[in-house]
């Protein structure tokens, strides 16, 4: 609906009162201006100190109080005396209650010794009760205390309840203005507070948070999950000792110590065993909160990233370098160390021949001469076999690739196994999944990664045992793995069995170079290798190859 245009050009003209009329009364003028201010006062505190404050001026008390009980809001109170704002206590709380529950509860005066509502504190003889009337029930006072009893006149006791009862009718809304507010507030906080919730469980951490007391506040989602993981209900409220009991305590207060202590961000990395037996590696940081107003650390954020796969680059890249290094020195040397190896062997050789052939029957050594010879010819081949690790070493990029089914590659390695003498007591066995995806690959080089790994695994079983060798297919990958029940790796030795010349096995037994052979086969081919193991259970390699994108039909 539109006014009429015109109705906005009337003007209302500012009263002013005819030069003949009086002032208002004092009382009057007092009420009104009390009104007045009343109007833009939306805390019923301040309504209590506006109503008391200006009474007690009015009417020279000795004392005037405000008190009231108001719903969602509870009890509001404020009091002046003449030197000006009481400070607490000045009401006596259970004769008060008392009296709110006398019904209909007692109106009009108290003379000293009989029942004041005030405690001692300033000379009065005569307090006066003004019932504050909110929603037809009385919910409090107004009251006034005059030192002699003479002071309370009918006029005074008439502005007192006038003012009172305007107090009541304001300091309702003003409840009602409050009540409404604070449960917007609430309502905005719980808003907040799941919004940040929600934040810190969608973050790819673990996260929880601890106060100066040790005491938990805050568990996020991702530190509920995993093999470490702990449920959020288990976890708030509590000490973190009691809930990360698994956890060496001395270790762990002394890390939140120093963050508390220092104020300054942890870092600490560490790492713990998955169920399957591979290390995981986590970035600990222990980050302190501050309190805005006294820059006092109230808190200490923990937050737990698992850099299992980072860590793993890192070493994956240092070894590649490694193997690369080791590599060119290999090529490089091999060639000047297999000439002078085939020379002495043919010498050997010939030498040998020559013995046979009786040429040196009236030496009194020649027994010693023959062995000799044959033990200069061992050793030169030994040698010769070493050259040649290295020489496959240093080759393993240069094969020619060929779309390859890793079945027939793990069935043959599977037959060659089986014809070699050693390791009678062992058994071999084959899972091998349908349907698996092709690779693109130097077939030779793949078949020398699996025997190299199927002969690790044959000599960590000297009692025998089971080797298994297993390819299956993800998606577009396959999965090769050689599994045995041998002896193990100790963890120790974890980190350093890819490194080329690292061996536990004694001398004439083991080059060091099997595992780091491999490693350059799989990471030419765009595979990855990965090792678990079990001390004295066993240990499983898997190799993981992009497939070409066609299936084995
Ligand atoms: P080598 O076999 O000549 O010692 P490798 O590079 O093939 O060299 O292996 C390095 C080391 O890794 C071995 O000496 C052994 O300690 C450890 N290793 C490799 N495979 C296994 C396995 N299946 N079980 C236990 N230990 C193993
Ligand atoms: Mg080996």
């Amino acid at each position: 609906m539109t006014f009429p245009s015109t109705a906005t050009k009337a003007k209302v003209k500012p009263y002013s009162a005819p030069a003949d009329s009086r002032d208002p009364s004092p009382e009057l003028r007092f009420i009104s201006d009390l009104g007045r201010s009343l109007l833009f006062t939306v805390h019923p505190k301040k309504v209590a100190c506006r109503v008391s404050g200006a009474l007690q001026l009015r009417v020279n008390a000795e004392i005037c109080v405000f008190v009231a009980e108001l719903e969602n809001i509870g009890v509001v109170s404020c009091g002046f005396d003449k030197h000006g704002q009481l400070e607490t206590n000045f009401i006596d709380k259970q004769r008060f209650e008392k009296w709110l529950k006398l019904l209909p509860p007692q109106i009009g005066y108290v003379e000293e010794n009989e029942a004041e509502f005030l405690s001692k504190g300033c000379e009065r003889s005569i307090e006066y009760i003004s019932p504050l009337h909110i929603n037809g029930e009385i919910k409090g006072a107004i009251i006034v205390g005059f030192a002699m009893r003479a002071e309370l006149d009918d006029s005074r006791a008439r502005l007192i309840d006038a003012a009172t009862q305007m107090a009541a009718m304001s300091v309702n809304l003003s409840a009602h203005y409050e009540a409404a507010i604070n449960t917007s507030i609430t309502r905005a906080k719980e808003e907040h507070r799941k919004f940040t919730e929600a934040i810190l469980d969608a973050l790819p951490v673990s996260l929880y948070v601890v106060d100066r007391d040790y005491r938990i506040v805050t568990w996020n989602r991702h530190r509920e999950i995993g093999s470490q993981g702990i449920p959020r209900d288990s976890a708030i409220g509590r000490n973190v000792f009691n809930v990360l009991a698994r956890y060496p305590e001395g270790r762990v207060r002394e890390e939140f110590e120093r963050a508390f202590d220092t104020g300054q961000i942890q870092r600490i990395e560490q790492q713990t065993a998955a169920e399957d037996g591979s290390t995981q590696h986590w970035m600990v940081s222990k980050i302190p909160m501050r309190d805005p107003d006294t820059n006092e650390v109230t808190h200490v954020i923990t937050v737990g990233e698992d850099v299992t796969e980072r860590v793993e680059a890192i070493h994956a890249v240092g070894r590649a370098e490694k193997l690369a290094a080791v590599g060119r020195l290999a090529a490089g040397v091999v060639h000047e160390i297999n000439n002078p190896l085939a020379t002495i062997a043919a010498c050997a050789e010939s030498l040998e021949q020559r013995v046979e052939e009786g040429a040196f029957e009236d030496c009194e050594a020649v027994d010693d001469l023959g062995e000799y010879l044959g033990l200069i010819k061992s050793e030169a081949f030994r040698c010769k076999s070493i050259t040649t690790g290295l020489l496959d070493f240093s080759r393993v990029r240069t094969g020619a690739r060929n779309l390859i089914d890793l079945a027939e590659i793990l069935r043959s390695s599977a037959n060659l196994l089986s014809h070699q003498k050693r390791g009678d007591n062992i058994k071999i066995e084959l899972e091998i999944a349908d349907n698996l995806p092709q690779v693109k690959a130097d077939g030779g080089q793949l078949q020398q990664a699996v025997i190299a790994l199927a002969t690790n695994a044959i000599d960590a079983m000297p009692e025998g045992g089971t080797l298994t060798l297993a390819v299956s297919g993800r998606g577009n990958r396959v999965s090769l793995e050689v599994r045995d029940t041998g002896v193990g790796i100790k963890t120790d030795d974890m980190s350093k069995i890819f490194e080329p010349f690292f061996t536990t096995k004694e001398i004439g037994k083991g080059t060091g170079l099997g595992l780091a052979v491999c490693y350059g086969i799989i990471t030419d081919h765009g595979g990855r290798m990965s090792v678990r193991s079990n001390l004295g259970k066993g240990t499983t390699f898997t190799i993981v190859l992009p497939g070409a994108g066609n299936r084995v039909s």
